[in-house]
């Protein structure tokens, strides 16, 4: 046996070990008490497929030639920039930040992959029809799951694109790009088949990387309204499959399997995040959502009533069931410790007290589990909508902490809002509501709260650590 087929058979075993690690380190993420573990493991995974691609024939190969051909060279350097990038950024990065930092990643996924694809199209000379075919379609899926993604990343932090923008004719439009792309790869893959010329099938790659590029852009630019949790986990799903078809376009097989990973694990993801919202997938995709509820913009404007803290207090103290509903601003207060703290206060004092966690609340899938859980507050108090909205006309205070769409009565109320239909913890059926928040602005779908101002309503203005704080030392001096 010479180094050549002991090479074959090493990188074969390594990324068979790394596929099983994968599915390993997945299948554990899937439970709180398991996920560091399968995390470590699908990092060891990681580490062993970036090895053995740099043992890989082809790469070791490269060793005799000279410095701008030597793939370790550059795969050093390459690895040295981003790990180096990812490493601060990764510090650096808020608790708060990470939705946008989840779907910058998603897009740079998209983006290697249709990387990956164009090198091949422009260096490999001899490759068949399955392949092109494959690369066409890592090239479509890559370009979209990038240039979406980017918009998701600008209206996720706010810096771009935070108002929903309708393209007249968006639907006639994006079947054009979709269907003229996938046009774009029939003319490569054919010019492969040597039925239409090389010309021609570069042509076709350029009309799918420009189609999908595009349509990224007009798929995604058009969801708002609190819809987004639904695009990103779609979004996810795309990078996971540009990375399997480009594993079949460059036959490795590890990325095949960790590409079909993330992508299925994004579809049902996506599914789970459309029922959870109440939402057809293609209803989202093909409708235009978010825009000012026509109701609200016409109904009398009622002012909210506010309440000091020591206020409510003197209500909480008397309250025998208390229900809190976090949301986002309770991530950007970093309030969930404070939170606790008042949980266990309330219980000393003999109060039943438990979480109603939406599944969008905050600005990822979990986001409210994961900082609950960080704060030590049991799992077993951790209730659904489900669980918590028929007996919350039975609850003394509903405390909404930082929340806003997920309590906003206009899902069932307003049929011309854009969260119509979204299921909500229903606070306002409480006997009290309290609304902590900063002022009066709106929450990510930017739609108008009626809940506000209802009579069993008031809010307790500030930042949600420093109230819920305060209410705490209220307990300590009471
Ligand atoms: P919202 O974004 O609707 O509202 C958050 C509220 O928190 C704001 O109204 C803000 O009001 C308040 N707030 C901000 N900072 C503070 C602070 N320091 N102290 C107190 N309050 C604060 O949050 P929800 O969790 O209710 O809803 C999540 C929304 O995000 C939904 O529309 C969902 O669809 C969307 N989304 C969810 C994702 C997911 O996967 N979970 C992903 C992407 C989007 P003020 O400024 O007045 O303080």
């Amino acid at each position: 046996m010479n180094w050549s087929d002991v090479s074959v058979v090493l990188t074969t075993i390594l990324y068979m070990i790394s596929a099983v690690l994968f599915i390993r380190g997945i299948k554990l993420l899937g439970k709180a008490d398991t996920a560091r573990k399968g995390n470590l493991m699908s990092s060891v995974g990681m580490l062993i497929a970036v090895v053995t691609v740099l043992l890989e024939k082809k790469v070791t190969d490269t060793l005799t030639e000279g410095v701008m051909k030597n793939a370790y060279i550059w795969s050093l350097c390459a690895i040295a920039l981003g790990s180096v990038i990812g490493a601060v950024w990764a510090k650096k990065v808020e608790m708060t930040g990470m939705p946008q930092l989840v779907a910058l990643f998603n897009g740079f996924g998209g983006l290697s992959s249709l990387l990956v694809a164009l090198t091949q199209f422009m260096t490999d000379k001899s490759i068949n029809e399955f392949s092109s075919a494959a690369l066409g379609l890592t090239i479509a899926i890559g370009a979209i799951a990038f240039t979406g993604s980017i918009v998701a990343w600008g209206k996720l932090s706010g810096k771009m694109f935070k108002k929903n923008i309708n393209i007249p004719g968006k639907n006639v439009i994006n079947a054009i790009l979709a269907i003229g792309g996938l046009a774009g790869v029939v003319l490569y893959t054919l010019s492969i088949a040597d039925v239409v010329s090389t010309d021609v099938g570069k042509i076709g790659i350029i009309i799918v990387t420009a189609a999908y590029l595009i349509l990224g852009f007009t798929m995604v630019i058009a969801i708002g309204g609190g819809d987004m949790p639904v695009i990103i986990s779609l979004l996810n799903a795309f990078s996971g499959l540009a990375a399997a078809f480009a594993g079949l376009s460059i036959s490795n097989s590890v990325l095949v399997v960790s590409g079909c990973l993330v992508g299925t694990s994004g579809l049902i993801l996506t599914l789970i995040m459309c029922k959870a919202m109440n939402r057809k997938l293609t209803a989202l995709l093909f409708s235009s959502f978010g825009g000012p509820s026509k109701k609200g913009a016409a109904g009398e404007q009622k002012e909210p009533k506010s309440m000091s803290v020591e206020d409510a207090y003197l209500i909480l103290e008397a309250a025998s069931s208390v229900v809190f509903i976090p949301g986002y601003g309770m991530a950007v207060a970093q309030a969930q410790h404070a939170v606790k703290e008042l949980c266990d206060k309330l219980e000393e004092n003999g109060a039943e007290v438990n979480f109603a966690i939406h599944p969008v609340a905050g600005r990822m899938p979990g986001h409210m589990n994961v900082l609950l859980a960080e704060a030590n507050v049991p799992y077993e108090q951790l209730k659904t909508a489900d669980e918590m909205n028929p007996v919350m006309s039975n609850t003394d205070v509903a405390i909404v902490i930082g929340a806003n769409d997920v309590v906003n009565p206009s899902a069932i109320e307003d049929e011309t809002s854009p969260l119509y239909g979204m299921p909500i913890i229903n606070a306002f059926e409480a006997r009290t509501v309290f609304v902590l928040k900063r002022g009066k602005g709106t929450g990510f779908s930017g739609v108008e709260n009626p809940l506000f101002t209802n009579d069993n309503t008031v809010m307790i203005y500030g930042d949600a650590k420093n109230t819920v704080s305060a209410l705490v030392s209220e307990f300590d001096d009471g």
